[in-house]
């Protein structure tokens, strides 16, 4: 068995689920068990949708509902074959539970997160219909499975945790023997609680969910089909024309993961590294092409750094201890306060009076600073950015450092950190400076390939 996740761009009309349904057949033997993220942009859509009804502007709401509710009846209908006046059907029942949300939430003027995930799991509740009918009428036994079912999770609603035993123990006992003689379909960000309650997994949660399953049923392989060739040696977004990376350890991919490659969610490789399964990166525009392999150990590699991952909207804290030198137990209590308003934080740097720490989310930072400067000295600055190094041989390769500054002479670097595990050599920048960091990085670092493991 192998599982096969589609991103939103797989999906996101008739013609790429056409072209997934012709991706499927090619694996057909190796029964695929197939988890698919919502059409195209439809999170976003549904999110703004839900924003908009919570700050009262209804109509507004209903309006990018009903743009929704036409874009699925368009592709989705075209693709169900003789079934489409079933899938019409199903596809309705979804938009008018929307409907009658979207006006509660105006009404009420606050959404919650429980709300936000019943809206936003939407997505890939369509989404998975209208993957099987497609299949069902290009001649695949598809079998729906509400992912909801068997995807079992804590009750942090927007960002919740799936309860491994329990959902491994339903996998196997729902999933795989399905698997056997069917082509099973499951959408894949979304879970509920062990009493019913929708939830998902976190923004770009389904290749998370596609570790999950691959996990629980024991598959052979999880790919993970998108819109680009693999894991490139940097954002193709920021700099074009970078490299496919072959091969790539588990470890350097959840760094570069981390460290804000979107093509990958970074909790995407723990199931799979603690069952041993092999992760692909593969383009469905262009399957012919070999993506990119995450395996346990690192293939031999003459280049020391493997790819470059960075990370916009990153905001950095210095925090001086108002005493001359720092107390005892200083950095404790710093950092006691980030865990306990959940703020997970990026890179760390100390000197003997200060503290910087990046973080990227700010939802919580007007209390941080505040509790932070009843016994330090606390700001915070917006508009950075990190950019990160990563690679196995970085560790044994002396002089990486040195390169990496003397290509950015002309950058101003705020902040620089190696993790332990020194696979990573990571920057703080301006975001005004990001791109020339990366291309300057990207000069240095891959003017020659190994063609073992960059094509
Ligand atoms: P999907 O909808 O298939 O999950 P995503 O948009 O989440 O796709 O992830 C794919 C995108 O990740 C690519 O289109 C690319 O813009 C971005 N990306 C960021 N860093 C990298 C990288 N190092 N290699 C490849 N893609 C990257
Ligand atoms: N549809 C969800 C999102 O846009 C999950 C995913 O695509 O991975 O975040
Ligand atoms: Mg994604």
């Amino acid at each position: 068995m192998i599982v096969m996740k589609f991103g939103g761009t797989s999906v996101e009309s008739q013609e790429a689920v056409q072209r997934v349904a012709e991706i499927v057949k090619r694996y057909k033997a190796r029964r695929p068990v197939v988890v698919v993220s919502a059409m195209g942009k439809t999170t976003n859509g549904l999110l703004q949708a839900a924003n908009e009804a919570a700050a009262g502007r209804r109509d507004q709401a209903l309006a990018l509902v009903d743009e929704l509710r036409g874009y699925h009846l368009t592709h989705g209908l075209a693709l169900a074959g003789h079934a489409s006046a079933e899938l019409d059907r199903y596809i309705r029942t979804h938009f008018e539970w929307l409907d009658e949300l979207v006006k509660g939430l105006s009404i009420v003027g606050e959404l919650s997160p429980r709300s936000t995930d019943a809206i936003a799991s939407t997505g890939e509740r369509l989404s998975s219909l209208v993957v099987t009918y497609a299949f069902r009428s290009a001649g695949l036994p598809a079998r729906h499975v509400d992912a909801r079912r068997v995807i079992v999770t804590d009750d942090r609603f927007t960002h919740a945790q799936p309860v491994l035993e329990k959902t491994y123990a339903r996998l196997k006992e729902e999933v795989a023997p399905l698997a056997e003689t069917d082509i099973v379909v499951m959408g894949g960000f979304i879970g509920a609680t062990p009493d019913g309650q929708t939830t998902t997994l976190g923004r770009g949660g389904s290749d998370y969910s596609a570790a999950i399953v691959g996990a629980g049923i024991e598959a052979e392989e999880i790919q993970i089909w998108t819109d680009v060739d693999g894991m490139l040696t940097a954002d193709p977004r920021i700099v074009p024309g970078g490299y496919r990376v072959k091969s790539i350890s588990f470890a350097e991919a959840a760094e570069m993961a981390y460290f804000g490659a979107k093509v990958l969610h970074p909790a995407t490789v723990v199931p799979a590294i603690e069952k041993k399964i092999p992760v692909v990166i593969l383009n469905s525009r262009r399957p012919e092409v070999e993506g990119t392999r995450i395996t346990l150990q690192a293939a031999p590699c003459k280049n020391p750094v493997k790819s470059i991952s960075s990370k916009r909207g990153i905001t950095v804290v210095n925090i001086a201890s108002s005493r001359m030198l720092m107390a005892h137990g200083f950095l404790r209590r710093i950092f006691e306060i980030f865990d306990r308003y959940a703020t997970s934080v990026d890179m760390v740097s100390t000197s003997e009076v200060s503290v910087s720490l990046t973080v990227d989310n700010l939802e919580n930072m007007h209390e941080i600073l505040r509790e932070l400067r009843t016994f330090a000295e606390a700001r915070s600055e917006d508009g950075q950015a990190i950019v990160c190094l990563v690679g196995e041989n970085i560790r044994q390769t002396p002089g990486i450092a040195g390169r990496a500054f003397s290509a950015l002479q002309q950058t101003n670097i705020r902040m620089i950190s190696q993790g332990a595990s020194l696979l990573n050599l990571g920057f703080l920048v301006a975001e005004a400076d990001l791109k020339p960091t990366v291309s300057a990085l990207h000069d240095e670092f891959f003017s020659e390939l190994d063609p073992a493991v960059f094509a």
